[in-house]
């Protein structure tokens, strides 16, 4: 069985978030530690913990959440600027929270290569 997370949470509306875009397949909002002036997670409805855990049954929601975070980018007018795309893949790629996300960062110039 796959754990419930915190993002499981905001899904289902339990605890509240600032939500940007909502569809059938997935959700974003506003990270509650932004790391830039604009950081959104954006995390499928069905609960994958982590991109290692991801199948090739996945190929179209995997497609679907990259085209979510242009769309968002573009909603939020940081797309001209440019954004980063992030997704930190377990306890090496410094994942904290087991629900499948990708991170959205722009509003600033951001440094390479990330620490
Ligand atoms: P990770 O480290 O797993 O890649 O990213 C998890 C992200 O979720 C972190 O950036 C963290 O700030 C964010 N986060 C953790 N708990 C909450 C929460 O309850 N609400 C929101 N909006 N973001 C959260």
């Amino acid at each position: 069985m796959i754990e419930d997370t915190i993002f499981g949470k905001i899904i289902r509306r339990e605890i509240p978030a600032d939500i940007v875009y909502e569809d059938d397949v997935c959700l974003a909002f506003r990270d509650v530690t932004p790391q830039a002036p604009t950081h959104v997670l954006v995390i499928p409805k069905k609960p994958i913990p982590k991109l290692a855990d991801a199948t090739v049954e996945d190929k179209a929601l995997l497609g679907h959440l990259l085209l979510t975070v242009k769309t968002v980018a573009e909603q939020l007018g940081i797309s001209t600027d440019g954004y980063r795309v992030v997704i930190n893949t377990g306890t090496n790629g410094g994942q904290t929270v087991f629900h499948l996300h990708l991170h959205l960062l722009g509003g600033r110039s951001l440094h390479w290569p990330p620490g």
